[in-house]
């Protein structure tokens, strides 16, 4: 199965009620971890690059470990660029054959976001790969957001609408209740703003930060029209701690295939974890006829 469209893996997902992972990866190990947990689960599945990998490793060689691989998986993939700020950078993505982009300009004015946002989608569109936009922000945990302002951060429905006309994006990321990084309490997402924005938009809404909220939370966004959900924080948890146990039964094990490895196989364990709950197992046979 060759790389797929990001527009088609989650309209699918949308339209049947389940959600495609996307993945963050980091280095070798990490892409591996996720083809293999996508293999073993039969799931199509989203791997994603992001910003601090592009700044130390860089896009095309991240994109290119991807390719290395393609050929040990069945299941439907599409490499994804995760919050982009710049249209230079998407059409970077674009060009070393990302089938998904995302234009981050939640940190911009409305119409600044919405005027970049448009031109990427139009690019995207033309080549037939998928584009995801951003509206309302979502905060990170170091943030220190109080209630308050927790609130004044949930998109409304309106902004949501006029951006999705405005831009054209397949699939659009809104600001609900999550933030990036490491819950210090349980959060609690605003379902009832997700079904109204879903009635609107009539589009598939994306989940970051989606490390650290209740499974049972993350079923019910999935019912309300989440078909993307974003996971990284977890995973490079799992990595680390499954590379931390190596070590501490062998403090002098210097090979660095073995330390990684369990690094490798808790990050694919805890994939695998995900793709179940997001509800992607065996759906990889209706995008490969089988
Ligand atoms: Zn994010």
């Amino acid at each position: 199965m060759p790389y797929i469209a990001g527009d088609t893996l989650i309209r699918h997902a949308w339209q049947q009620g389940y959600a495609i992972g996307a993945f963050s990866a980091h280095n070798a190990e990490t892409v591996l971890a996720i083809l293999e947990a996508a293999e073993a689960e039969q799931s199509p599945v989203m791997i994603q690059i992001g910003q601090k990998v592009i700044n130390t490793l860089g896009m095309r060689p991240m994109k290119a470990l991807v390719d290395a691989w393609l050929d040990r998986v069945t299941v439907p993939v599409c490499v994804h660029l995760d919050h982009s700020r710049s249209f230079e950078q998407t059409m970077e993505a674009v060009r070393c054959g990302f089938q998904s982009v995302m234009f981050d300009g939640s940190h911009l004015p409305f119409d600044e976001n919405v005027r970049i946002t448009h031109a990427v989608a139009e690019v995207a569109h033309a080549l037939h790969i998928g584009c995801e936009g951003e509206i309302g922000k979502i905060g990170g945990v170091e943030d220190e957001i109080d209630v308050a302002e927790e609130d004044a951060l949930i998109t409304g429905c309106d902004e949501a609408l006029a951006f999705v006309q405005a831009t054209g994006v397949d699939y659009l990321a809104v600001s609900i209740g999550t933030a990036h990084g490491l819950y210090k309490k349980t959060p609690r997402l605003a379902f009832d703003r997700l079904a109204e924005i879903r009635e609107v938009v009539q589009r598939p809404v994306v989940l970051h930060g989606g490390s650290g909220v209740p499974d049972d939370q993350v079923r019910r966004a999935i019912r309300l029209g989440v078909a993307k959900v974003n996971v990284d924080t977890e995973l490079r948890q799992a990595f680390t701690e499954g590379m931390a146990a190596v070590l501490a039964d062998d403090p002098q094990e210097y090979a660095l295939a073995v330390s990684l490895g369990g690094g490798r196989e808790a990050m694919r364990r805890k994939v695998q974890e995900k793709i179940r709950l997001f509800g992607s197992q065996g759906q990889a046979g209706h995008f490969t006829g089988e």
